[in-house]
């Protein structure tokens, strides 16, 4: 089983760097931002709640978010890993993972954080705004995430760093180069 922590602050490139992970390695991928947006899209009491979290660019409370997560993981059959895009993004939500993961008899292989610097995040994510019509790819929503991301969702880099897990990949360049040095960490595991 090859289990991934796909990291990064927003606009690092971990849904598209996902997509191409799962293509070459037949991952299932778990993405709880399209989770959520597909519960908003639906109209579900879930999708109600999330919007205003995520309308506000803050992260919704981990013990929602672990569940969603565990009856997701817990929907994925035979599975030969999984990628975890924008999960954990808190030190609670890894500790669950890693729990969640033992229980199953597996555990994370590697975590790769995708490193962006600040400027070019802010530059794709109102390009993303503009093209997608993402609600959150707006100016202001965009710097509470960031800071959001700061200060609740950076400590994991020094947390995966203990537990011997943390990849670091310069997130900022060409698509395909960026792709060949994710595989080269995931086979390096
Ligand atoms: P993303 O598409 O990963 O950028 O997520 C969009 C929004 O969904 C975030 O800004 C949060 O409001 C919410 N969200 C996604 N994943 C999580 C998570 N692991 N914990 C808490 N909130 C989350």
């Amino acid at each position: 089983m090859l289990n991934i922590v796909i990291f990064g602050a927003p606009g690092s490139g971990k849904g598209t760097q996902s997509e191409r992970i799962v293509t070459k390695y037949g991952l299932s991928h778990i993405s709880t931002g399209d989770v959520l947006r597909a519960e908003i899209k639906n109209g579900t009491d879930l999708g109600r709640t999330a919007k205003q979290y995520i309308d506000q660019g803050q992260l919704l409370p981990d013990e929602l978010i672990i569940d969603i997560l565990a009856s997701t993981l817990d929907g994925l059959k035979d599975s030969k890993g999984v990628i975890f895009d924008g999960f954990p993004r808190t030190i609670a939500q890894a500790e669950a993972l890693k729990q969640m993961l033992a229980e199953r008899g597996q555990a994370v292989s590697v975590m790769l954080d995708l490193d962006v610097p600040e400027d070019e995040l802010m530059k794709r994510l109102l390009l993303r705004g503009q093209q997608s019509g993402r609600a959150d790819d707006n100016e202001e929503t965009i710097r509470k995430r960031l800071t959001v991301y700061h200060s609740q969702t950076a400590p994991l880099i020094d947390w995966y760093k203990k537990e011997g897990l943390y990849a670091h990949i310069n997130g900022l360049g060409e698509l395909e180069r960026i792709t060949t040095d994710i595989c080269a960490a995931i086979e390096g595991k």
